[in-house]
């Protein structure tokens, strides 16, 4: 690998964009007596001039090293050991540069490849130099040093800054290989950075994309919220879909995949969409509203063919569909049950919310994901139109009205439900739990 040595003017990243906390890691380090360096995300984004997320620091000290340094420091990871280095909110992740597997170690306890070539541990230290060869794109191997206020740039990462390319270090085929999450990678920082996949690292995509599948399902989950929840999830989806990544994660959407124009698919860019605006506008979002609406045609598919198949009422066929929606889509992307439970919640509201008469539509505005269950029914209102739009209409006004206001309401409500029914009065004032469930 040739290095170029960028000085200040050429790089134009300053002391003063980076973390203090950063910045007191490095002195440490440097001070006694190890090489220390900003690399990764940080050094890229501070090119592009951005905000990094985080700042991560790479050194030649080894962890124990590095513990003995900062009294603040904690040992994690088990497929990569790191330190974290913690000032109260803000962790910096200290890296001893790793190295190559040579030949013999492939079945010692510091680095290991399984049958499909792919690193299941890796925990061989290097050279600055093999640390460079080991990361993922061009961009992401540029290393910046406050010991001369240089970056040294392993794999022309500058110029894939400048001309907006997503590059992959070495031969793509190869590294997919070893790890297919990097795929997911190329796809987020694509979408993120609003920057082009070069030909040679987006062809080998589609045709590896199934190695997905190898990946442990918790990794997945991790990834996968990087993807939808970094600010630019529309365009994620759609890449995902365009380079086939999309069936690997959620093998229930395999017929939404195949079809971007579908109401399907409508309705779940449209959830990415607000939830992009949400993230870039700094408010608040759950994956698991995400993945509700990932998952709500797949479960309204699975609830009727239930329905029909064993003649289970229309409640327990929903019930039993999201139970195994669910199981379905943990077998390659795991769920924290903190979601899946509130998953469910959004689900069951979207049965509940037609049902409003008597004390229930305050029950509803009381429920504890009511807001979640609300803005996923005007979601699908705006996709769906008619019924399912008035009714989120409906909860609009409710919700924000008075007590007067909504009593009105109510009795609007009761006497529209009234005319349209043809059957007499007094049956329905004796059963008015029966005819509320059927108005569902
Ligand atoms: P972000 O801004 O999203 O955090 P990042 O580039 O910092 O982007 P991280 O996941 O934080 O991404 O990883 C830090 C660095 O570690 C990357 O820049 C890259 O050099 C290296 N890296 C991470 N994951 C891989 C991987 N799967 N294969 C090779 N290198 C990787
Ligand atoms: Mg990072």
């Amino acid at each position: 690998m040739q290095a170029y040595t960028l000085p200040r003017a050429e790089h134009g990243i300053s002391r003063e964009d980076i973390s203090d906390n950063a910045l007191k890691v490095l002195y440490r380090l440097n001070k006694s007596g190890f090489e220390a360096y900003l690399v990764g995300g940080c050094v890229r984004d501070l090119m592009l001039g951005k905000l990094p997320k985080d700042f991560d620091v790479v050194t030649n000290a080894t962890p124990e090293q590095i513990k003995s340094l900062f009294k603040n420091c904690r040992l994690i990871g088990r497929r990569f050991r790191l330190a974290h280095i913690v000032f109260g909110r803000e962790i910096i992740e200290v890296a001893t540069f790793r190295g190559h597997h040579s030949e013999g170690e492939s079945d010692n306890k510091l680095g290991q490849q399984d049958a499909q070539g792919q690193l299941v541990r890796d925990n061989v230290f290097g050279t600055i130099e093999e640390d460079a060869e080991r990361r993922d794109f061009t961009f992401n191997a540029m290393y910046y040093s406050v010991a001369d206020f240089t970056v040294t740039d392993f794999a022309r990462g500058r110029d894939a800054v400048k001309n907006r390319e997503v590059d992959l270090i070495g031969d793509p085929e190869t590294r997919y290989r070893e790890d297919p999450v990097r795929m997911l990678r190329a796809i987020r920082f694509a979408a993120k950075l609003d920057m082009t996949i070069t030909p040679r690292t987006a062809k080998p995509i589609p045709e590896l994309a199934h190695l997905l599948a190898n990946i442990p399902p918790a990794r997945l989950f991790e990834e996968t919220l990087k993807l939808f929840l970094g600010g630019a999830g529309v365009q994620t989806f759609r890449l995902l879909q365009q380079y086939g990544l999309l069936t690997p994660l959620f093998p229930q959407l395999e017929s939404i995949a195949k079809n971007p124009d579908s109401r399907e698919c409508q309705f779940i860019l449209k959830v990415l969409e607000n939830t992009d605006e949400r993230i870039n506008s700094n408010q608040r979002v759950t994956p698991a509203f995400l993945y509700a609406a990932l998952l709500w045609y797949p479960l309204e598919e699975h609830a009727q063919k239930l329905q029909a198949e064993s003649g289970l009422n229309q409640h327990d066929a929903f019930n039993i569909a999201s139970g195994e929606v669910i199981h379905r889509q943990v077998q390659r992307i795991m769920i924290p049950k903190r979601f899946s439970t509130v998953i469910r919640d959004i689900w069951i509201l979207q049965q509940r919310l037609p049902r409003r008469f008597g004390r229930r539509a305050f029950q509803l505005l009381s429920h504890p994901k009511f807001r979640a269950g609300y803005d996923f029914l005007h979601a699908r209102g705006e996709i769906e139109g008619g019924n399912t739009m008035e009714l989120a209409d409906w909860w609009t006004e409710f919700q924000h009205a008075d007590q007067g206001k909504q009593k009105k309401l109510l009795n609007a409500l009761r006497q529209s439900e009234g005319s349209k029914s043809s059957g007499p009065r007094k049956r329905r004032r004796r059963s008015p739990e029966k005819r509320d469930a059927g108005n569902a």
